[in-house]
């Protein structure tokens, strides 16, 4: 029988998509990333391709995403960036030779150094991350109203009032909930 791996989350921003990869942090985490074999498929999906990670990798790749977690959840409270987080960030962001390119269609695209740094592919990563961080980009980051979630992700609707970090997961579930709620309600003897 074939393992079943979880899916990934596919945010529309690299650093929170990136933080997606281990969720329910404050219930039963679920793991994303579980294998080498699992971050490369990410990478790839995420534009960031690799022919090979090795557990050394994944672990570095481990300790920036939960840096940037906790980089993302002091900024969404407007706490004091916790310091070994933005070391873990920087180093990342300045160890990687990833370069921008723009393709013949107009898109940009990122080229690695070779074809196995990993390294590369997350200095992009710990890049997206200070941009949003620091407040660079159009948006706001916010806390999943989940209980067992929690999870930082960046509000770049108009109004700035989304509750949960992904509508599918944690949205439709409080959706679900409230909906048994309501009938339960609705159906005990008055
Ligand atoms: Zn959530």
């Amino acid at each position: 029988m074939r393992a079943r791996v979880p899916e990934f989350r596919l945010g529309n921003v690299l650093a929170t998509s990136f933080t997606g990869t281990l969720t329910e942090r404050r219930g039963n985490p679920v793991e994303r990333i579980p294998t080498p074999q699992r971050l490369i498929d990410w990478l790839a999906v995420n534009g960031l391709a690799v022919e090979s990670c090795t557990a050394a990798q994944l672990e570095l790749a481990r300790e920036l995403r939960e840096s940037i977690h906790a980089a993302a959840t002091a900024a969404a409270l407007q706490e004091p960036l916790p310091a070994p987080a933005i070391q873990v960030i920087n180093d990342r962001s300045a160890q990687g030779r990833a370069a921008a390119v723009l393709t013949p269609e107009g898109d940009r695209q990122w080229r690695l150094s070779s074809a196995s740094c990993v390294e590369d592919a997350l200095s992009v990563i710990a890049a997206d991350a200070i941009s949003i961080i620091a407040g660079e980009r159009d948006g706001k980051l916010a806390l999943c109203a989940s209980p067992t979630c929690q999870a930082a992700f960046f509000d770049t609707s108009q109004s700035r009032t989304r509750r949960w970090c992904d509508m599918n997961t944690c949205g439709n579930r409080h959706k679900k909930a409230r909906f048994i709620a309501n009938q339960r309600k609705n159906s005990s003897p008055a």
